[in-house]
Formats: structure tokens, sequence, C-alpha cells
């Protein structure tokens, strides 16, 4: 089972740990705060007060050791810099490193995060694409053009068959799964396929397509 370190206990940080450690993970959570340490020993495997910026502190934490190591500092992008640089140079294989904006996100990708995160900007994405269409339930991009949404199936498509709606030719989506309101999931619909009353889609298309969807 991977086995995760989260360094940085703010309100990213503690989440995404609590979250891991409650999905059955082993979690090692850093921060430089005693008190943010102290908050968070109930609830992770293990809570450490330490300074990320410090290579031989990390090293003696076994920091080797784990799978994926996720960089949640913010405010401070010095220190969340030097200590992504540091993660890459002891030979973690997986760092996300979380970013306040895009030129941060830039610097961390530079020096080698394999992958970066932009929580805030993210989250506002999916609110503001779920505020302004009424029947998007939950939205992540992709690219700058692709994204999967899921979608309250519109009542002009329901009795009809993906066959029929022929939804790829026409507007280049593709459904990639079916939610029942049972809570089934048909995965890989195929033609014959029947859209129910309350049925939920899962999408994956450009952005000219799933507004097409969107306001049907
Ligand atoms: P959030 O939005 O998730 O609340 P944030 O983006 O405001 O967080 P910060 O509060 O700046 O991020 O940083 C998160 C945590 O990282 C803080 O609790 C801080 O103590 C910790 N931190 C900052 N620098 C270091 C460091 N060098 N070593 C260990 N922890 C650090």
């Amino acid at each position: 089972m991977k086995e995760f370190a989260v360094i940085g206990l703010g309100r990213f940080g503690i989440s995404l740990s609590q979250t891991l450690a409650g999905l059955g993970y082993s979690v090692l959570a850093i921060d430089r705060s005693e008190e943010l340490v102290q908050q968070i020993s109930d609830t992770v495997s293990h809570a450490v007060v330490a300074d990320a910026t410090e290579e031989e502190a990390l090293k003696a934490l076994g920091i080797r050791n784990f799978d994926v190591v996720i960089v949640a500092i913010g405010q401070d992008m010095q220190a969340s810099i030097l200590t992504t640089i540091i993660l890459k140079d002891i030979g973690i294989k997986m760092v996300v490193a979380k970013a306040l904006n895009e030129l941060h996100g830039k610097v961390l990708e530079k020096i080698g995060a394999d992958k970066v995160v932009y929580p805030e900007r993210d989250m506002a994405i999916r609110l503001a694409h779920g505020l302004t269409a009424s029947n998007v339930l939950d939205y992540m991009e992709l690219n700058s053009e692709y994204s999967v949404e899921e979608v309250v199936v519109p009542e002009k498509m329901i009795g009809k068959t993906l066959g029929h709606l022929n939804l790829r030719a026409k507007c280049g989506i593709t459904i990639i799964a079916v939610k029942k309101q049972s809570g089934l999931l048909v995965p890989g619909p195929g033609a014959d396929t029947v859209f129910e009353s309350g049925d939920i889609a899962i999408v994956i298309g450009n952005r000219r397509g799933l507004k097409h969807l969107e306001e049907q």
C-alpha cells in the first residue's frame, strides 16, 4: 500500500492528510508549527515537527521511504520551492506541490515537481461551472480544451437510446458512464442504452460539445 507524507498543515494539508488517513493509508504529516502537529496527531499515523527546508531533518524522518510526498506549503513560496528541490534531490519519485499562482506553479514544474496542483483555482472553476449550468453536478478540467463533467441527463434525452442521440457525431462528446438513481453505475454504456429519468451521465468532451449538452 502506498505511503504518503504531507508537508505543511494549512487547511489544504490538513484536509488532504485526514482524507488519506480516512481512506486507510499511512500518512506522515509534517509542519514546523508544533501546535498544528499536535492538532492533527490523533487522526494520522505519524505527525512530526520539522522544518522541511532542512535536508538532514527530512532524511532523519526517513522521507526516502515514502512513495508520494505532497508539498502543501503555500504562502512561504521560498520554503515550498526549497522543499520541492530537496525532495527531488533525495530521490522521491512522486512529488506533488501546491502552487499559489501560475508563476509559482511554473517554478515548481521547472525544478522537478511531478505534479503541480492549484486547489483554489480549480475549486473556483468547478464552482463556477456548477453555479452557471444548473444540470452540471461536477466538473474536472483535463486541459484547456477537454473536460469531464457529471451532468443530469436533460429531459429531452429521456427515453432515447445513446445510438439514437449519437452525441459523439453530433457534438463530439462521449458518455463514459451512466449513474442510475438506484446508485448503480453503468460503465461504457452501449448504443442500446436508454436514458431514464434521474440518470446522471459522466461525459468527456471539448468545451463546445459540453456547452451544447448543458444547454439542452
Ligand atoms: P492553506 O490555504 O492550505 O491554509 P496556505 O497556502 O496559506 O495554506 P501556509 O499557511 O503558508 O499555506 O502554509 C501551510 C503550512 O506550511 C503552515 O502551517 C506552515 O507552518 C507550514 N510550513 C511553511 N513552511 C514550512 C517549512 N519550511 N517546513 C515545514 N512546514 C512549513
